[in-house]
């Protein structure tokens, strides 16, 4: 029996996608090979690569001015090749601390040039998303986490600077609108909104490249993986294509205006019943909350352990909040049908 999975990552990805994935294991379009040992540079794979970079541009607006590309190593890489590629030792960008791996950024930034911190919300156990800040003369970037997967904060105005956003979107990526011109850079794994772990998307304005000093090593080099189509050396296949299904079923459920509507729609409904159910209070500030990761808390500890007692006996799986944080945390991701969120929500009625 398919469980309803609420896990924040790796997560849900659409049902079709996963069976369309199963059947390239064994036969991949026909070719007789499996998607899994089919050469990287073979016309079949070309095009897969092709059509992820062309749908990532088509969905989410970007011009030619980005490259779209598909790296390994994780967001946590992102952390630092950021720093190394775009901050020079005497330079300085600016971080809005919005939770554990803003604070993460901000360690693995510091290690290339000058960070300040221009605003935080830690002493308030990051309950919330800063929305005052003054940018530090002459900063080269402004980064932000769009969406705090643990806390379940997210911005809901993205910030109007005149200095290029670099943002961690993990979390939310291809959730919502965004505003293309605000970005330098944007990267997120693919492990939340997109499809397995394995790749990480950034998407690079290109003038945002070659503006530094540093010598960089080749894999690390953004430009590297520019010049060459995210094709340098052996992308990670499978997670590229299983992405490429995700991206292809997005556009055929109407985009991300369709979904941003469905998951605007699924949250409402989920925090509706945290915010009247007298067993529950949500743990964020109402004006911040995630319409990706819902973390709310049982007002008793007789009520938590009833609501995971009928989670298991309800199919409902990944319900539980981060280790530091304790309490719930639903997430609700683009593939999270609101069949399961209504699920869910008969169960908290239940305890
Ligand atoms: N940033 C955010 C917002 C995350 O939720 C995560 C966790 N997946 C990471 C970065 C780290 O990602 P990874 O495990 O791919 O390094």
């Amino acid at each position: 029996m398919k469980k309803h999975n609420f896990s924040s990552g790796p997560a849900i990805l659409p049902l079709s996608v996963m069976q369309e994935a199963a059947e390239a294991v064994i036969d991949f379009n026909g070719m007789g090979l499996s998607i899994l040992e089919i050469s990287h540079r073979s016309k079949e794979f070309v095009t897969v690569m092709d059509e992820a970079q062309a749908l990532t541009k088509e969905l989410l607006g970007l011009s030619d001015d980005f490259s779209v590309l598909f790296l390994t190593g994780g967001a946590s890489s992102q952390f630092y090749m950021t720093a190394m590629n775009l901050l020079d030792s005497t330079e300085t960008a600016a971080i809005i601390d919005t939770g554990n791996w803003s604070a993460k950024t901000i360690k693995e930034n510091r290690l290339f040039g000058n960070i300040t911190i221009v605003a935080s919300s830690k002493a308030d156990d990051y309950k919330h998303i800063p929305k005052t800040f003054e940018l530090p003369n002459n900063a080269k970037y402004l980064h932000i986490t769009t969406n705090n997967t643990v806390m379940g904060t997210q911005f809901q105005e993205i910030p109007t600077v005149d200095i290029p956003l670099v943002a961690d979107m993990s979390s939310d990526i291809f959730s919502r609108k965004i505003e293309v011109e605000k970005y330098g850079l944007i990267y997120a794994g693919a492990q939340k909104n997109m499809g397995p772990a394995g790749t990480t998307m950034v998407i690079i304005r290109k003038d945002m490249l070659g503006t530094i000093e540093r010598q960089i090593p080749t894999m690390l080099d953004y430009r590297t993986h520019v010049n060459k189509g995210s094709m340098f050396n052996t992308p990670p296949v499978f997670p590229v294509y299983v992405s490429m299904l995700t991206l292809r079923w997005l556009k055929a459920n109407g985009g991300i205006e369709a979904m941003e509507k469905i998951n605007i729609a699924k949250a409402e409904l989920l925090y509706n019943e945290i915010d009247n159910n007298p067993n529950f209070e949500g743990r964020v500030a109402k004006a911040d909350r995630s319409l990706m990761n819902v973390t709310f808390m049982a007002k008793t500890p007789e009520a938590e352990a009833k609501f995971f007692k009928l989670c298991e006996e309800n199919l409902i799986s990944g319900i539980k909040g981060y280790r530091t944080i304790g309490g719930f945390r639903a997430s609700i991701y683009n593939a999270m049908p609101m069949s399961s969120v209504e699920h869910l929500v008969s169960v908290m009625k239940m305890v």
